[in-house]
């Protein structure tokens, strides 16, 4: 058996500095002893617990001047990689950059890396984290073999599929944060090629481009079937793009866009390309898919500017959109008036997705949409409170900007939500939701939802998941 220590380089080390230690499980535990005690001094003094991290992907609006009382900014490190079985052991605030860089030089990856690099594995396993491998691995949470959990009774619990937690270790996706935080997960690892060779394929028709996104996914579901990536863009009505990609261990030429070059440009161009493997699992993250234009970052000038000073990442643009966010400069000069921004990420079932896609065109009109399909690798896993058929293909529609809007606040964002239910729909809730409590709950298992509170946070230490995700707190 093939076991290789983790490494004790944290966020920001170089692919070239990596150390490892075979100490790595011991400073695990020393560090988890350090933060049941910061947990038991906060749940003396009879306070709420909130997380302090480097970095968050959330774009619900939250209450300011939150204490953040319980520092976890060092539970980032890769404790070990088994590469004969396929795992990997990595603490819960673990950014992916830093899991993919410290597993690539030894030929792995996780079986689904999120496309921005500062999402964190416990972030994605408890907030449905997806990419383009997920029409054959699933959801994150649906990679995971089994998790430690900080809960709320102050405990850090071991939950596997088949222990006496296995309640908690189905009903944690999808939780956001409201049952206890993972410390450490053991995750599917998969071997990697050194390039990924895409196909971009131009559809001008809606119901044709599901129908092969379909056909694809169920083709090439096994491990070993050559497309090991689906995804797709929608630029207009009449520019849908299929891409798929499969691992190659050559390339006629390789391209870069995490520098000048642009990612979302490039599938309109090229109908092939070649990226490394690293280049291709951040595709998406210095142009934060498509968003950056925002910022400024598709100007040749200030992209340089951007570039020179290792800024163009998807951090970057969370940064400047917080700060711009709470200084209220675009109330000031006018720009929230009449724009509704619709930050978000919602699932359908493939026979759906057709009629979905028609909805955002003709009802709200936010181009572009990302597509990526999902499917379960074991239909018998039930994972509680995410509302998913597992037996389903769904397909996730992601789409992030601002509609010029005449309605109340809110309008797009609620016509979507009604729209994700009537179609057997799931939304995400990392971004701004609606929902009244009834029909949140029967959303998203609410009765369910309680009895796992009751159990693991009896003293309710962590936020409710319904004030948490929905009213902003
Ligand atoms: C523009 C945009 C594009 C996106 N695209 C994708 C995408 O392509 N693929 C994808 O998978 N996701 C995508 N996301 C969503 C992202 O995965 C989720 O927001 C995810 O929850 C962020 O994880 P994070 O690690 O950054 O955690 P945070 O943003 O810090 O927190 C997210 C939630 O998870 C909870 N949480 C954080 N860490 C833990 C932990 N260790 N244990 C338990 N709960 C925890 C927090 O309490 C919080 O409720 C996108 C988001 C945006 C804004």
């Amino acid at each position: 058996m093939r076991r290789i220590p983790g490494n004790e380089s944290s966020v920001g080390a170089s692919e070239s500095d990596q150390k490892r230690t075979p100490t790595a499980a011991m400073e695990y535990r020393s560090r988890k002893e350090r933060l049941l005690a910061a947990f038991e001094q906060a749940a003396a003094a009879g306070r709420e617990v909130r997380l302090r991290k480097s970095t968050s992907n959330l774009f619900r609006n939250r209450a300011s001047g939150l204490d953040r009382n319980l520092d976890v900014r060092d539970f980032d490190h890769v404790i070990e990689i088994n590469t004969d079985e396929g795992w990997a052991d990595v603490e819960g605030m673990t950014p992916y950059e830093a899991a993919v860089d410290v597993l690539l030089p030894h030929g792995f990856v996780p079986a689904v890396v999120p496309e921005l690099k500062s999402i964190t594995v416990g972030g994605a396993i408890s907030g449905g984290g997806i990419e383009s491998s997920s029409f054959r691995y699933g959801f994150v949470h649906e990679t995971v073999i089994e998790m430690e959990i900080l809960t709320g009774s102050g405990e850090c619990i071991l939950c596997r599929p088949d222990n006496e937690h296995r309640a908690l270790f189905f009903g944690f996706p999808c939780s956001y944060g409201s049952l206890g935080y993972c410390l450490r997960a053991r995750i599917r690892i998969v071997p990697t090629k050194p390039f990924v060779h895409l196909q971009h394929r131009r559809y001008t028709e809606i119901d044709p481009f599901f129908r092969d996104i379909e056909r694809l996914c169920r083709e090439n579901l096994a491990d070993g079937a050559p497309v090991a990536f689906i995804d797709g863009s929608v630029f207009s009505p009449q520019e849908l793009f299929l891409t798929t990609g499969e691992w190659a261990d050559h390339a006629p030429r390789v391209s870069d866009y995490s520098g000048m070059n642009i990612y979302h440009r490039s599938i309109r161009e090229n109908g092939k390309d070649w990226l490394t493997a690293r280049g291709y699992l951040w595709r998406w993250d210095a142009d934060w898919f498509w968003c950056s234009r925002a910022f400024g970052a598709e100007n040749r000038f200030v992209r340089r500017l951007y570039h020179h000073l290792g800024m163009l990442r998807s951090t970057t643009y969370w940064k400047i959109k917080s700060i711009v966010q709470r200084s209220g400069l675009l109330r000031l000069l006018g720009k929230e008036r009449n724009t509704e921004y619709v930050i978000q990420d919602v699932e359908i079932p493939v026979t759906r997705a057709p009629e979905f896609l028609r909805f955002m065109f003709d009802e709200v009109g936010l181009l572009p949409i990302w597509i990526c399909p999902a499917a379960s690798p074991d239909p018998s896993a039930r994972f509680s409170l995410y509302p998913t058929d597992p037996n389903e293909l769904y397909i996730n529609f992601g789409f992030w900007g601002g509609v010029r809007s005449d309605h109340s606040p809110g309008y797009y964002d609620r016509l979507i939500e009604s729209k994700v239910s009537a179609l057997a729909g799931n939304k995400s809730l990392y971004s701004t939701s609606y929902f009244d409590r009834k029909t949140f709950d029967e959303l998203y298992n609410g009765p369910a939802y309680r009895e796992l509170k009751e159990r693991y946070d009896p003293d309710h230490r962590f936020l409710d998941r319904y004030e948490k995700c929905v009213r902003g707190r």
